[in-house]
């Protein structure tokens, strides 16, 4: 069973003071499930997870993980800057982009990120606009290599990102012959995986490549980011990942492989996004109109603007009717938004109660890669999000947009002069 983080009544009180659509994060929620993720790998020293801004770039949930010991993995500018004004300093940001701007890359190392770089050729294009820095990382693209068990994953060899085995070897040797002196391995390989073998597997792959660039390059790693890609359970039948049964798997991987090879000492990171917020967070919508012709149609306050997954990759989220939790699922709806846009569906052949226009309806699972992605299509503007404290209050942590918002970056002094 899927839980709603509000119940109808919380709902009810709280759209009287900010109107549906929003979105709702439960504190309690995030610290609890933070500190058992850190907990699973206290065996690591100098184990960090550096929170995927991009996942859920609010400031307020920010320094919720901030006090609960996480960095951030930031890959823009405007996440570099917002990380800096959290307080994120030095080794707490990591900088994780690709196809990078040299003014990116300028303001990472003033800042004292660890850069992580995502080709060979960023090697010199980084020394010659802000200098190679003392410590350094490099992104590995295994290519076809790759595969958990028998399945073949997300394909490395079609993804933009890395560098080949022979570029990471060639890239240490010049990062070092231009006076780096601390390296660490990348890599990120799979999305949304609930495979527990999914680590194990990429930190085996990683740590065997760490032995032979000592052995046979006299190039010593000594950090690992393992990045994100734990998934989470957004169906019923979904199963929850056991942290504690993949960060021991890797413990048996560091000890088989890294210890006997003399690189015990190393430490590993993480950069999940979805798995630290996506199930603690949720969309809160009215249902607005019915409409009923070849299929049903539940019309819904909030549109792919403000949770773009089900339109961008048919992402199944579960649904929850508020106050009919225990009602029997007899209907079978599309639930949709109010987008010029066929695929602007939140459920599509879904069997949900009876809804009527008025009811609450919750949508799980959206606390990563949610808000955080939407746009301004068809000039919708974005919702608020709030957060459920741990003492039962909620706060407004960003108000929902307005039209001012939406036209502050046109000039209409001047259209009307010209
Ligand atoms: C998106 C991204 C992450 C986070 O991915 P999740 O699937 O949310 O865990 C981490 N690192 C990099 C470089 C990314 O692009």
């Amino acid at each position: 069973m899927k839980k709603p983080i509000l119940t109808l009544e919380q709902a009810r009180d709280i759209s009287k003071i900010y109107p549906t659509p929003f979105y709702i994060y439960d504190e309690k929620a995030i610290r609890a499930n933070i500190r058992e993720y850190l907990d699973a790998w206290s065996w690591n020293k100098g184990f960090k997870e550096y929170f995927a801004v991009k996942a859920n770039p609010n400031p307020v949930l920010l320094k919720i993980l901030r006090e609960e010991g996480c960095g951030v993995d930031c890959s823009s500018y405007t996440e570099l800057l917002l990380s800096d004004a959290l307080g994120f300093k030095n080794g707490e940001i990591f900088f994780s982009s690709n196809n990078t701007p040299a003014s990116e890359f300028v303001f990472a190392k003033r800042l004292g990120a660890r850069i992580n770089l995502d080709d060979f050729t960023h090697i010199d294009f980084l020394n010659d606009c802000a200098g190679i820095p003392k410590e350094i990382c490099l992104r590995f693209n295994p290519g076809n290599n790759f595969k958990i068990s028998t399945a073949i994953m997300d394909n490395p060899e079609d993804a933009k990102y890395g560098l080949t085995f022979e570029q990471l070897i060639e890239g240490f040797k010049l990062l070092k012959r231009k006076g780096a002196e601390r390296f660490g391995i990348h890599s990120f390989l799979a999305s949304n995986c609930l495979d527990e073998n999914y680590y194990p597997s990429l930190a085996r792959l990683l740590f065997k490549v760490a032995v032979e660039l000592k052995e046979s390059f006299d190039i010593e790693i000594s950090f690992f980011n393992l990045s994100g890609g734990i998934g989470i359970p957004y169906r019923p039948s979904d199963k929850r990942v056991d942290v504690y049964k993949v960060a021991s798997n890797v413990k048996k991987a560091y000890e088989e492989i890294l210890v006997p090879a003399g690189l015990g000492g190393v430490s590993l990171c993480t950069e999940l996004g979805r798995y630290v917020a996506g199930p603690y967070g949720q969309l809160v919508t009215t249902a607005v109109h019915k409409k009923d012709i070849y299929k049903s149609y539940i019309g819904v306050d909030a549109c792919a603007v403000n949770l773009m997954r089900p339109a961008m990759y048919r992402a199944y989220h579960h649904i929850t009717v508020l106050g009919k939790e225990d009602a029997p699922a007899t209907r079978l709806y599309d639930v949709v938004g109010s987008l010029c846009e066929n695929n602007d569906k939140f459920a599509i052949d879904r069997m949900l109660p009876e809804i009527s226009t008025g009811d609450i309806l919750t949508i799980h699972d959206a606390g990563a890669h949610g808000y955080a992605m939407g746009y301004n299509y068809n000039g919708k503007l974005k919702c608020a999000e709030l957060l459920l404290k741990e003492d039962g209050s909620v706060e407004l942590i960003r108000r929902r947009e307005t039209p001012a918002d939406y036209f502050a970056t046109v000039d209409f002094l001047k259209i009307f002069n010209e």
